[in-house]
């Protein structure tokens, strides 16, 4: 199995490779060369197995340069129990039509644990496997999330750094907390003046630097990607939705072979292309519905083949969510353009020159055979958490709940539908408490107070990671104009 960029260079790169690489030479993202198909019969043994013996399995479906033992070692060291006290993933039926895969168990409360946990070790096996010796620098632009899921996963690997650009404005004080006090010798974090689509631009424009990629070389230092382009975080994410069905499954809510839907909470589009895979792999789903929130730019391109980033940035509850540009939305598009890689490279300069671009109807009509769309603003968001609260006494954080609102919109309820719980309620404590308690509850009192008020009154204890996280050191509080992103990537990568 080998990859090659959905603009049409590097074919041919192992899955080691396309990791160490994160993003493809010629700016396009590393997709497979063939198409993965689990049989039904190995997709019931799936449906046997806990969350680690399904990991290994669908991933070395995909990683054909690592060996069976490689692979579950790496399984193994990511999702341990003193990592995952609960497991990996929780899993919720609400109703007889509805589940919901809470990804949040891990060290930073948010799914992205679930890809980020086990990158590191991919890549230290990669590097190991190629002899590569340069030292890698992760380069990272975060809406929150992200950031402090690739510093826990990162900190302190031996001949990697990691440095982490957020957004100044949009983050919640919690997820800030999380990145400023974040330990290790190896990292750095800082602020940009802007959002985070500033954010990201800044970082692929130091990634696509050929001038500054050729100084780095000459000195043994290269660069890498911990967002979601870099294919060694989707694939992760691809597990957990053959574990979903594996739990209905298990639990007689779903006859094997019956057709489920998924709800994704979408930003970057990267959690709900690992759907798609799934789903290409053989895995029983009808439709997967992307919910966005008011920045509903994919949304929108779901339902009119018209991608449009020329609209106001808005700053939700949600930030993680608060995205114009979702890079992860190409690789989709290669496939629905049948694998054109010139097609591709036409549309994604498009974006980059105007920030629009269009597909024709039948490439729109191919796309939704396999995804619908909606999306909620804070205010529908605000009451579908004290509505799911009141119903079923189960407490969701904006993201899930900009998930279960456009649920409700969207679907007809034919198939049981699997909504995935993207953070712990716990990382978004003024939103949430200022649902279920009204906004005078939470006004004017600091964000450790609010914590500790919905705990108590929910009774549901603050998740073990985020206990103390008032009380830390803060380590980090350089805030920087996008314009100095290389410098200051610069000196990090030579310590200066
Ligand atoms: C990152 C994130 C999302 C969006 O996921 P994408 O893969 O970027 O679409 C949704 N919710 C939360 C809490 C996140 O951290």
């Amino acid at each position: 199995m080998t990859y090659r960029s959905t603009r049409g260079k590097d074919a041919g790169t192992s899955f080691s490779e396309a990791v160490i690489k994160g993003l493809a030479s010629d700016g396009g993202l590393f997709v497979p060369e063939e198409e993965v198909r689990f049989t039904p019969d190995e997709i019931k043994k799936l449906c046997g197995m806990d969350y680690k013996g399904i990991a290994a399995e669908v991933i070395a479906g995909y990683a054909d340069d690592f060996d069976p033992a490689e692979i579950r070692e790496c399984v193994d060291e990511a999702y341990t129990a003193a990592k995952f006290p609960e497991g990996p993933a929780g899993f919720t039926t609400l109703d007889g039509s509805l589940s919901v895969l809470e990804l949040w168990h891990g060290p930073t409360c948010a799914f992205k644990d679930m890809a980020l946990q086990i990158l590191p070790l991919f890549m230290k096996k990669a590097v190991e496997k190629r002899g590569e010796s340069k030292e890698i620098t992760i380069l990272t632009a975060t809406s929150g999330d992200t950031g402090k899921a690739a510093l826990e996963g990162f900190r302190d690997v031996e001949g990697v750094k990691i440095m982490v650009f957020y957004p100044s404005e949009g983050v919640s004080e919690t997820q800030k907390l999380q990145m400023v006090t974040q330990a290790g010798s190896n990292v750095n974090v800082v602020a940009i003046v802007g959002n985070f689509d500033n954010a990201q631009t800044g970082v692929k424009k130091i990634f696509s630097d050929k001038a500054f990629e050729k100084k780095l070389l000459g000195d043994g230092k290269m660069l890498s990607s911990a967002n979601s382009i870099n294919w060694g975080r989707l694939l992760p994410q691809i597990v957990y939705y053959f574990y979903s069905y594996a739990r209905l499954v298990a639990s007689g809510t779903v006859k094997f072979g019956e057709k489920i839907d998924f709800c994704v909470p979408t930003g970057n589009f990267g959690d709900i292309l690992a759907c798609y895979y799934a789903k290409k792999a053989g895995l029983p789903v009808e439709k997967i519905i992307c919910a966005s929130n008011e920045n509903k730019v994919v949304a929108d391109f779901l339902r009119t083949g018209v991608y449009d980033k020329n609209r106001e940035f808005m700053t939700t509850t949600s930030p993680a969510m608060d995205i114009l540009v979702s890079s992860n939305l190409e690789r989709l598009i290669y496939d629905a353009l049948g694998k054109d890689c010139g097609a591709v490279k036409d549309l994604m300069e498009k974006l980059a020159a105007c920030g629009k671009y269009e597909v024709g109807k039948d490439v729109l009509s191919k796309i939704r055979n396999d995804f619908d769309s909606g999306f909620s603003d804070c205010g529908e968001v605000s009451k579908e958490i004290a509505k799911i609260y009141k119903k079923y006494n189960y407490l969701i954080d904006p993201h899930t709940a900009v998930g279960v609102s456009v649920f409700e919109k969207v679907s007809d309820r034919t198939r049981h539908t699997v909504c995935v719980s993207t953070a712990s309620p716990f990382k978004f404590n003024a939103c949430v408490a200022g649902s279920l308690f009204g906004s005078d509850a939470v006004e004017g009192i600091g964000e450790d107070k609010v914590c500790a008020l919905l705990s108590e009154k929910t009774g549901i204890p603050v998740p073990a990671p985020l206990c103390g996280l008032f009380d830390r050191e803060i380590r980090f509080n350089e805030v920087v104009t996008p314009d100095l992103m290389p410098k200051t990537a610069e000196d990090f990568i030579y310590d200066k």
